[in-house]
């Protein structure tokens, strides 16, 4: 239903990954997420087959609200003690997280494996 399907980046598929295995489970798609979660861990799912079922998941719930790609993770505000991660996968996905210092690392969702300090 969407004239125009947004563009989805790895960073992006990697920030939303767990909250789009909730919307695929509640649209009855869960097997086509665990399909590309296999694949992701090996690296041969596609950025068009993550944009599919994305559209599948719209079009059951009448795309009305169309799902919101980027609202993902909280991060920390500026000031605080920070510490900086990047996606650490073969993609390099580009995501960047900033949690606060004393909090354990974020985890790249297309690998599972935790993200990579960023100190740069
Ligand atoms: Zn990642």
């Amino acid at each position: 239903m969407l004239d125009d399907p947004p563009a989805l980046s790895w960073a992006d598929v990697c920030v939303v990954k767990d909250r789009l295995r909730q919307e695929a489970r509640q649209s009855g798609f869960l097997a086509e997420w665990r399909e590309l979660d296999r694949a992701a861990v090996v690296g041969t799912d596609s950025l068009d087959g993550w944009l599919g079922l994305i559209a599948m998941i719209d079009e059951h719930r009448g795309a009305a609200a169309s799902w919101e790609i980027r609202n993902g993770d909280h991060g920390a505000d500026d000031d605080e003690d920070v510490a900086r991660y990047r996606c650490p996968t073969h993609r390099s996905c580009g995501r960047r997280e900033a949690v606060t210092a004393l909090a354990p690392p974020p985890v790249c969702r297309l690998s599972g494996a935790p993200m990579a300090r960023d100190d740069g």
